[in-house]
This record gives structure tokens, C-alpha cells and sequence, in this order.
């Protein structure tokens, strides 16, 4: 059975197909800057080189085109025809409190969907387009749709509640939802299947660190607290969002700088984090290259990115009342030795401790204390794939 992955976002299309016999990765690639005149098509098929075209693509129904024609190619291709893919997993970013899990899309999914773009307004709306762009080109092969929000369906309202007049939530459902959960729920798994023991009988927590980062508390299983909230904006120090600030300083930079309401949000989002702390790059490596030669902001910059981390890590076992395992994961958690070490030091009276050199040459395994630290590498598109398989076998059964 052959499942394709898409990540659809306003400019760019991610795509895996997905061999699920032995979960092997047949193509990958992705396209950027669609609706240019010089879109980038870049294209992995198993066991060929790699191949980055630059062309016209000026929508996503375009974008679908290119990718289906490049896996049915006689050259490149690994399909002989589109009719060997048996179903399509969609990244969708905002499933709201409708979404508590992955769902075969409808009619009626579509319209829930489109009910949540008031909460994700620059990412539901083209998850939609490649839904629909799918339907016209592969009609009939069942779509899939995997929710970055629907694994932190299970945090308590006292997590989830923001302390403002109850209105908010009752009438607008303004809440906290958190992200990045297919990511989060991957990673916990992998840790509890290393270990040996059930996830149902473990206390994990997950650092998704990435250009976006989130860090989650997994309880038995289910998320009970994770850092980002209504929007992806709130939590850890990220590549160029800002993550916790004093919500004053909205009117308040807004008033210095003479910004609308929609400026300030683009400088919180797209000029702070990292990049507006070293106002250089959001970019880790060259970020460590530069605090390794004497930069003071990039120095700066990552004292206060790992201080934020350690302070959620413990927020979080007190939350869960306990911790057995401390999960890394995405680009900064997979490779970065230095975040790790300047975040787990001092944390022995928790039951974290790191072997050095295991945490130096990106070891799974890192910890030398009572809690497991392990460094996993996560894969959205697999998780994604493994989710559509299970809804397809649970329609057909
Ligand atoms: P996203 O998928 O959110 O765009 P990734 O999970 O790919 O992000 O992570 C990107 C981040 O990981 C970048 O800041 C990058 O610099 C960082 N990263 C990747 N490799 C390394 C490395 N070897 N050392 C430090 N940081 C790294």
C-alpha cells in the first residue's frame, strides 16, 4: 500500500510517498515559491540522484501536477501509473475542538476545516487548496487528514484556559491548543517503545526544537501541557518568534515604533526570537559559529534560548508530578550538543545528568541520571502516513 504525504503551506508543497510494507520512503521533494514564474521543483527518488528544477508554478492544483507527473515519470518516476497510490495524508494545521484525532476527509470535514481558518488563517486555508486540488487530480483516492493540534485535545481546561473574561472561550473558543502534536506523540512513542514500557505508564517529556519550537508534558500518554497556545506564537524562544512576552508590550511597542496591530504581530512573529536577538540569523549553526568566536548577542541570544527550555522542563515536572524520560528532537534538539548541555545543566536534583561525550556525538541514549534523556529524531510524514493507513483500515473494516 502506497500512501502519499503532503504538507500544503501558502507557498510551498512538502511530499513524501510512502511504501507501507516496510515504511520505506519511495520519492520525496518539495516545491517553493508557488505562484512565481520561478518556483523551485526539487525531487528524491529512491536510489537516483536528486533533482531541482526551476519553473512556473502559479498554484497549488499546478504544484500537485508537477509532483504526480514527476512520480510517473519514465526516467525518474516509481510509479507506472497514479492509480497505485491508495491514499493521501494531509498535514492540516487547525483542527480546533472539533478535530480530537485524524480524520477521512469529507464534505463534512471540509466545512469543520474551513470552520477552524478563523484560528489558523495563513495555514488552514491552503491545507484546504491541496485537499481540493487532490480531489480533482487523483478523484476517488482516499484523503486523510492529520492534525497538528488533535494530540493536545486532551490538556485540561485548566492548561488550556487563558485568564481572561470566560466570554473568550465560551462564545469564541479562545484557548490554548498547542502544535506540532503529530511530532510530539511520534517521539514519546519511539521513547517508550526504547525503554521497554508502555506509554501508558510513563511521564515523558517532548523539546520539539526547530525554526518552530514547542516543548509538551506526556502523561500516560496524553498531552497535559505544551508550550505554544492559540497561535504557535507562544512558548519557547524560536527562530524568529518570540515566544512568552509581557502582553503590555503589544500597545506598548505599538505606541514607540507608531506600528498597526498587524506590524507589531509580523515583528513578533517573523523579526524577533533568535533573529532579532543576534540580528543576524535565526539559523543555529551559524548562531554557535558566531558565539564560538566571541559574539555577544549570539552568546546573549542562546543563554536566553536554553534558560527558557529549562525553565519549562521544570514547570513540567511539576506539572506531571515527576519524570522518567526527556525526549529531543527536531533540527536544534537532534544536533545541537550545546543546547542540550547548557539546558540539562544543573539538574541533577531532578534526576538529570549527561554523559558528555554521548551527548557530544548525538547519542539516542544521554543520560547518566534516573531520567532517561534520549535524543530521537522525529518524522512528521511517517506519522502522518502511519495515521492514514489506520484510518483507511478502520473504514474498510
Ligand atoms: P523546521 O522544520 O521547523 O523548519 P528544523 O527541525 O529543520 O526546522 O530545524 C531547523 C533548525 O535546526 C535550524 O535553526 C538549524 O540551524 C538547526 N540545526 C540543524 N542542524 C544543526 C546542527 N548541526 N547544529 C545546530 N543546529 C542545527
Amino acid at each position: 500500500m502506497k500512501v502519499l504525504v503532503l504538507n500544503c503551506g501558502s507557498s510551498s508543497i512538502k511530499f513524501q510517498l510512502i511504501e507501507m510494507e516496510n515504511e520505506e520512503v519511495l520519492a520525496k521533494g518539495q516545491t517553493e515559491k508557488i505562484g512565481s514564474q520561478e518556483a523551485i521543483f526539487t525531487y528524491k527518488p529512491k536510489g537516483k540522484e536528486k533533482i531541482v528544477r526551476t519553473q512556473a508554478i502559479v498554484s497549488h492544483d499546478v504544484a500537485i501536477e508537477v509532483v504526480l507527473r514527476a512520480l510517473m515519470d519514465p526516467y525518474e518516476g516509481v510509479l507506472k501509473s497514479k492509480t497505485e497510490i491508495d491514499g493521501i495524508g494531509h498535514r492540516l494545521v487547525h483542527g480546533g475542538e472539533e478535530f480530537v484525532d485524524s480524520v477521512l476527509i469529507d464534505e463534512e470535514v471540509k466545512k469543520g476545516v474551513r470552520r477552524c481558518i478563523q484560528f489558523a488563517p495563513l495555514h488552514n486555508p491552503h491545507n484546504l487548496r491541496g485537499v481540493e486540488a487532490c480531489e480533482q487530480l487523483l478523484p476517488g483516492v482516499p484523503q486523510v487528514g492529520v492534525f497538528d493540534t488533535a494530540f493536545h485535545h486532551t490538556l485540561p481546561l485548566q492548561a488550556y484556559l487563558y485568564a481572561l473574561p470566560i466570554k473568550f472561550y465560551r462564545e469564541h473558543k479562545i484557548r490554548r491548543y498547542g502544535f506540532h502534536g503529530t511530532s510530539h506523540a511520534y517521539v514519546a512513542r519511539k521513547a517508550a517503545e526504547y525503554v521497554g514500557k508502555p506509554v501508558e505508564s510513563l511521564k515523558i517529556i517532548t523539546c520539539h526544537l526547530g525554526n518552530g519550537a514547542s516543548i509538551t508534558a506526556v502523561d500516560r500518554g496524553h498531552s497535559v501541557e505544551t508550550s505554544m497556545g492559540f497561535t504557535p506564537l507562544e512558548g519557547l524562544i524560536m527562530g524568529t518568534r518570540c515566544g512568552d512576552i509581557d502582553p503590555a508590550l503589544i500597545p506598548h511597542i505599538a505606541d514607540l515604533e507608531k506600528l498597526t496591530l498587524a506590524q507589531v504581530d509580523a515583528l513578533l512573529n517573523k523579526k524577533s526570537g533568535m533573529l532579532g536577538l543576534t540580528e543576524k540569523t535565526n539559523d543555529f549553526r551559524e548562531i554557535e559559529d558566531a558565539a564560538a568566536a566571541g559574539d555577544q548577542q549570539s552568546i546573549w541570544a542562546l543563554e536566553a534560548f536554553c534558560h527558557r527550555l529549562k525553565k519549562y522542563i521544570g514547570a513540567y515536572s511539576a506539572v506531571l508530578g515527576g519524570l522518567d524520560i526527556l525526549v529531543f528532537t527536531a533540527g536544534i534538539g537532534e544536533h545541537s550538543p550545546l543546547v542540550r548541555a547548557a539546558t540539562l545543566k544543573n539538574m541533577e536534583y531532578l534526576g538529570i545528568s549527561v554523559d558528555e561525550a554521548k551527548n557530544q556525538a548525538n547519542a539516542f541514549d544521554i543520560g547518566t541520571g534516573r531520567v532517561k534523556v534520549l535524543v530521537i529524531p522525529t518524522n512528521e510524514e511517517l506519522a502522518i502516513a502511519r495515521d492514514t493507513l489506520r484510518i483507511l483500515k478502520e473504514r474498510s473494516s
